[in-house]
């Protein structure tokens, strides 16, 4: 007699082997699977993939569709992967060039290899996206290359990328389709990837302009423009606001971070708008005018990067087959549990409500799976960190002073210089500070911003603050280890209810 272990075995085995066939079938474009997925979820970017490995973990028969021909969505293909890498490699090279003297490091003939560079971020993206494939089939989420497309509220058509259709039926479907770069407002200016580029052009030039003008001064803009500057581009920054840093930034660091932008190099106009872009002679000519109107201006360029935001992506889903309702801005509408307007279909990610953000899209993908597995979910959207990787990084968390004020909440405000902070002091890196704001009348945390060295990894502590609903004293009577950055954000909370010790 088997054991009931070995039982387990055997169907466990007849399973992936039937799941291994009905795979095959599908790469040949014949077949229906007999029974129904639990889960299908459609786009495998950070949303997506972390959905699908999330519903296999618990236990759900998983499919993952995805049309780009590899995994991870625009995040690993043409987002914060490629830029993180263009952003680190090229902070290398001006530090090269520009600060090793005064670290007693002499070096000479340093020059740019461009090809290389370019080479060295794909190659971070292909063992990335690999590595995505690797976890589907270590998890068992099958993996289905091709465009989705409702054909019912429980069935898709995949158009398969190796050719031919399939019908995919799921009990649940969980739509991550994305997003896509926005185009400039009114048609007035096409991309065409070559000299009027997108951040995708943008992170595949193969020269480096002499000129390069950016519309829009937020996060891509500016972590766009720094790379460039830094490999030797004359950067200007076209910005329709009074601000550089995007929606959320603290005004207080959004001028600091203005401030030693230019110091590296690069041009801001802002209050400004671009109304036209003209090619002539090989060249552009970008035409701005003042935001109110009136004072015109022509800019020079060599290429012009159209920064001006993302939108939802739903092209080809047919998402009305399904009886799934849009916004007026094209997003998805759900509802707390991420369910969009159809029974058993959930959406996450950009292409629905909130911050066009990697980790939001994750958190999301993970809460709705165990919405569907255990009726309970939980993302926290006040606790949502934002990330610029330029040098010096800046970084977020909660609410910003203009809010708090805008809201009449009573707020004390705790900074801390990093010119004060011994472990900038010794690495040369001493631009920037920690601000936390607190609840006048309870000391709690409520908003977190950092412009300084290694910003991107420090928000983390901000996050737990908030998450957990710390004052600031519990964070000021934590030990933090010297000499660390990470004490400038101790002290922070230090001035914040008390006093600070080193400034
Ligand atoms: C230059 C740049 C830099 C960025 N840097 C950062 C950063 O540093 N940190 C950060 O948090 N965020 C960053 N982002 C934003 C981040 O990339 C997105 O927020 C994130 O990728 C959203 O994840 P998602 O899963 O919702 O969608 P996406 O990543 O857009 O993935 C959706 C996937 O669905 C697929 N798809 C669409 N329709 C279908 C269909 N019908 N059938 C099958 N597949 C389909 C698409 O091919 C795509 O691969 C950056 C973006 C850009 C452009």
């Amino acid at each position: 007699m088997l054991s009931v272990q070995r039982i387990a075995q055997k169907s466990a085995g007849r399973r992936l082997r039937e799941s291994s066939l009905r795979l095959a079938s599908w790469k040949r474009g014949l077949a229906t699977p007999a029974d129904p997925y639990d889960v299908v979820v459609i786009g495998g970017g950070p949303g997506g993939y972390v959905a699908a490995l999330k519903a296999a973990q618990l236990g759900l028969r998983t499919a993952c569709v995805e049309k780009r021909g590899s995994l991870g969505g625009t995040c690993l293909n043409v987002g914060c992967i490629p830029s993180k890498a263009m952003l680190n490699n090229s902070h290398i090279y001006h530090q090269t060039q520009h600060d090793l003297k005064r670290r007693g490091i002499d070096v000479s003939g340093v020059s740019l290899n461009l090809p290389v560079m370019l080479q060295a971020k794909d190659t971070a993206v292909t063992s990335l996206t690999k590595g995505i494939e690797f976890l589907f089939k270590q998890n068992k989420v099958d993996y289905i290359k091709g465009a989705a497309s409702f054909a019912s509220p429980t069935k898709i058509t995949v158009d398969l990328l190796e050719g031919g259709k399939s019908e995919v039926e799921a009990k649940n479907f969980i739509i991550a389709t994305g997003s896509e770069v926005a185009p400039f407002p009114g048609g007035a200016i096409e991309i065409d990837e070559k000299q009027i580029v997108s951040s995708t052009g943008a992170l595949d030039l193969q020269e480096v302009p002499k000129k390069l003008v950016v519309i829009g001064g937020g996060i891509i803009g500016l972590e766009m423009g720094s790379v460039w500057s830094r490999l030797g581009s004359e950067v200007t920054v076209v910005e329709f606001l009074g601000a550089i840093g995007g929606f959320g930034i603290d005004d207080e660091v959004s001028k600091n971070f203005q401030r030693f932008l230019t110091k590296q190099g690069l041009k801001f106009k802002l209050n400004t708008k671009v109304i036209s872009a003209d090619k002539r002679d090989g060249k552009l000519y970008v035409k701005t005018e003042s935001a109110k109107g009136g004072k015109e201006e022509e800019l020079e360029a060599d290429v012009l990067l159209v920064a001006v935001g993302r939108r939802p992506y739903v092209n080809g889903l047919n998402v009305e087959a399904a009886g799934v309702e849009l916004d007026n801005k094209g997003r998805i509408i759900i509802d707390d549990q991420f369910n969009t307007t159809a029974k058993n279909i959930k959406c996450i990610g950009d292409v629905t409500f909130g911050p066009m953000l990697a980790h939001k899209a994750e958190e999301e993908g993970i809460a709705a799976i165990e919405y569907i597995k255990t009726g309970h979910g939980h993302v926290n959207y006040h606790a949502i960190p934002s990330v610029v990787y330029t040098h010096p990084e800046v970084a977020w968390v909660g609410k910003t002073e203009q809010e708090l004020k805008a809201a009449g909440v009573q707020y004390n405000v705790g900074k801390f210089n990093f010119s004060a902070n011994s472990r900038a002091k010794t690495n040369f890196e001493t631009e920037g500070f920690v601000k936390i704001i607190a609840e006048k009348e309870t000391d709690k945390i409520l908003g977190v911003h950092i412009i300084g060295p290694n910003a991107g990894e420090m928000i983390s502590e901000g996050v737990l603050a908030i998450e957990y609903g710390a004052s600031a004293e519990d964070v000021a009577r934590t030990c933090h280890a010297h000499p660390t950055l990470s004490e400038a954000f101790k002290e922070a909370c230090m001035a914040a209810y008390s006093k600070p010790i080193h400034q």
